[in-house]
């Protein structure tokens, strides 16, 4: 279990790690992520501390979702995936609930 103190992206959003923000607001925050699939690749995470979807008050998980919804409108690509992952089995390898939301360009459908 991540510590609050200790969770990369609380310290992302309270700047204490810089990263590529972007949209802040009152209970979510959004930014690029580091290891991009795909170039637009953005993270959305609730500012408050949860480490799995089930554990987050509903509310947030609202709030997260349009944000989402923003993202891929504001990248303008038709394709995307929004995902999200719990638990070290299931590939979460940092422990603060967020939602990847990853644009497939149409040349990577040629890709296979
Ligand atoms: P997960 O596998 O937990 O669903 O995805 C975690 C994501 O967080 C990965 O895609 C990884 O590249 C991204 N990530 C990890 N550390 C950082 C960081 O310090 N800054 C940013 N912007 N992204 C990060
Ligand atoms: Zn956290």
């Amino acid at each position: 279990m991540t510590s609050l103190a200790s969770c990369i992206f609380c310290r992302i959003i309270k700047g204490e790690i810089p990263s590529f923000k972007l949209i802040e607001t009152e209970t979510t925050y959004s930014f690029l992520d580091i290891g991009p699939l795909a170039r637009g690749h953005s993270l959305v995470i609730p500012k408050v501390h949860a480490e799995k979807l089930h554990e987050l008050p509903d509310e947030s998980l609202q709030d997260i979702l349009l944000i989402a919804k923003k993202i891929a409108l504001a990248l303008g690509c038709e394709n995307y995936n929004l995902l999200q992952n719990n638990g070290k089995i299931a590939h979460q390898e940092v422990g603060h609930v967020h939602f990847h939301v990853i644009p497939k360009p149409e040349a990577s459908a040629k890709e296979g």
